[in-house]
């Protein structure tokens, strides 16, 4: 589903990404680890097009937003289609372009992002019909089902500042589910909460991840990765200094600088 080569970003003289190599089957869930600054959160930015990177390739499969309606789970979702789209960053990648690579994933934030003027189902169809110019009407009934399924039928409403974190962040969940991504992007999902409203956002992710949604979730929550992900990387200076099977990863790290990472948290 989606393949990062070389990924290299810098902010003036601070080179935040060395070079990224990650891939994202379908189906499956990726997630990265490591110490602050290390780059988890330009990764995800880069993936979703919110920062042009200076260099490296993103190849991700080409289907479009329309070839993915009817609901349902999201295992079977543009899987008729295997062609894919690579953008090459070193080519110098257009702002234009950009949006096409925002096109295919969405990105749930870890201060939820909403637009605080706005009710949550005005959040929610915001996107799908102003930027994919989705029937309103199609969207809306859409949009009501998603917030049924995360309980916040008597919510569509309201505005952000009268919900609990919890609640704003299921928002931010339904929101992007909205959008038909290929690919979830989930920024420490959970790190702004209130201990006692982690466990329901983290069962939501968990539920997406069963239903075969494709995701790379930056997360503290180890335990979460553990239990959630195929695959966990290890993120560090700009690099993946070294990625596996969660339990593999986590249990016997191979590299040094993860025994240390893992050990101070442990
Ligand atoms: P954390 O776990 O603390 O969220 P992170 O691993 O997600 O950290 P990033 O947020 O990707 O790390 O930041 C990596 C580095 O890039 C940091 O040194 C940060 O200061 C820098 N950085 C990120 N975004 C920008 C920006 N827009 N302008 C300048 N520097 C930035």
């Amino acid at each position: 589903l989606l393949r990062v080569r070389g990924l290299q970003k810098s902010f003036g003289s601070n080179r935040v990404l060395e070079s990224v190599d990650l891939t994202v089957g379908r189906g499956r869930v990726l997630a990265l680890i490591g110490p602050s600054g290390s780059g988890k959160t330009t990764i995800l930015r880069c993936l979703n097009g919110l920062e042009l990177p200076d260099g490296g390739t993103i190849e991700v499969a080409a289907a479009l937003v329309a070839d993915r309606v009817g609901g349902g789970t999201a295992a079977g979702r543009g899987a008729a289609s295997s062609a894919s789209v690579t953008f090459d960053f070193a080519a110098k990648t257009s702002p234009k372009q950009l949006g096409a690579l925002r096109d295919r994933s969405a990105m749930v934030f870890q201060h939820y992002n909403l637009f605080p003027h706005k009710t949550v189902l005005q959040n929610v169809i915001e996107g799908p019909v102003i930027v994919q110019r989705r029937p309103a009407a199609e969207v809306t009934a859409e949009a009501l089902a998603l917030l049924a399924r995360v309980g916040l039928t008597d919510k569509q409403g309201s505005f952000p500042f009268e919900l609990s974190g919890g609640q704003q962040q299921r928002v931010g969940i339904v929101r992007a589910l909205a959008l038909r991504p290929q690919l979830l992007l989930f920024d420490e999902p959970t790190s702004a909460l209130d201990p006692e409203l982690v466990g329901d956002v983290l069962r939501l992710i968990k539920e997406l991840a069963d239903e075969g949604w494709s995701m790379v979730i930056v997360t503290h929550e180890l335990e979460f990765a553990r239990e959630v992900a195929h695959e966990i990387a290890f993120v560090d200076g700009g690099v993946i200094v070294e990625h596996g099977e969660p339990k593999q990863l986590l249990r016997h790290p191979q590299q040094e600088r993860t025994r240390q990472f893992l050990h101070r948290l442990l």
